[in-house]
C-alpha cells in the first residue's frame, strides 16, 4: 500500500464535520471522503429497491451485488452506483431516518470499510464518518472528533432545511454492535459550539502542522 495520510475526522450528527473536513482537506491538497454518503447512498438504493431494512441478510444482499465504483473528480472521492451518485438525493429525511438501520448491519460494515481502505488509491485523504479513527483507518495518527451541544446542532440542521430527530440517530449510531460512534482512542476531541468553521478548522490544521513537524 502507497504511503499516503488520512486524516480521520469523526463525530456526532451534525457538528461539523463536512464543512471542516472539506476546509481542511482543501487547506492541505488532499482528496475529501464523506463516508456518510456511502452509507446514504445504500439506504437510498435500498429503499429505491423497497427492500425491508429490517431484515440484515436482505440489506447485506443489496451491499454485495450493486454495481458501486469509486471516482475521484475535484479532490472528492465518491461511490457511484450504477454510474450514479445521487447527490441530491441522500439527503432527504425518508434517508436520514433510514441510514443507521443498514449503517448496524455487520456484512454491510465490512464491504464499506473494504471501500474506505480502496480511497488511499486517489493518495492523501480526509475522510469523515463515524469510525474512521477507530475502525476503518486505526493505524493513522491524524484522528479527530467533533461534538457541539445538541441545541447547536439542531439549530444548523434546520438552517439546512431538515428537522430531524439527531439525538435518536446519535443514540443508534452510539449503541450498535459493531463499529459503533465513539471517541477514538487518542483522537483530539473538538468541540466547537459557540466557534465558526474558521476557528474549528484552524484548530484541527494546527494539530496536525504539529504532528507533522514532530515526525520529520
Ligand atoms: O455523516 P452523515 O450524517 O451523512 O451520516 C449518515 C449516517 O451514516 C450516520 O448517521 C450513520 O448511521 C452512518 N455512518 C456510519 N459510519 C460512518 C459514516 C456514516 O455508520 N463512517
Amino acid at each position: 500500500m502507497p504511503d499516503s495520510i488520512v486524516i480521520a475526522i469523526d463525530g456526532t450528527s451534525a457538528s461539523g464535520k463536512s464543512t471542516n473536513a472539506r476546509r481542511v482537506a482543501k487547506a492541505l491538497g488532499y482528496s475529501y471522503v464523506d463516508t456518510g454518503a456511502m452509507y446514504r447512498t445504500l439506504a437510498w438504493h435500498c429503499l429505491q429497491a423497497r427492500v425491508d431494512l429490517s431484515d440484515a441478510k436482505a440489506v447485506a444482499a443489496v451491499c454485495r451485488k450493486w454495481r458501486a465504483t469509486l471516482r475521484s473528480e475535484q479532490s472528492e472521492v465518491r461511490l457511484y452506483v450504477d454510474g450514479y451518485f445521487p447527490e441530491h438525493e441522500i439527503r432527504t429525511l425518508e434517508v436520514s431516518d433510514a441510514v443507521p438501520h443498514v449503517a448496524a448491519v455487520p456484512k454491510v460494515r465490512d464491504w464499506m470499510k473494504k471501500k474506505q481502505r480502496e480511497c488511499i488509491q486517489f493518495g492523501n485523504l480526509v475522510m469523515e464518518g463515524r469510525d474512521i479513527g477507530s475502525n476503518v483507518f486505526p493505524e493513522t495518527d491524524y484522528k479527530f472528533y467533533l461534538d457541539a451541544s445538541l441545541d447547536e446542532r439542531s439549530r444548523r440542521r434546520s438552517a439546512d432545511g431538515v428537522d430531524e430527530n439527531l439525538a435518536a440517530r446519535d443514540q443508534r449510531d452510539s449503541q450498535r454492535a459493531s463499529a459503533p460512534l465513539m471517541i477514538p482512542l487518542g483522537a483530539m476531541v473538538v468541540n466547537n459550539s459557540g466557534m465558526t468553521p474558521e476557528q474549528t478548522s484552524e484548530i484541527i490544521l494546527t494539530e496536525i502542522r504539529r504532528k507533522q513537524a514532530e515526525a520529520r
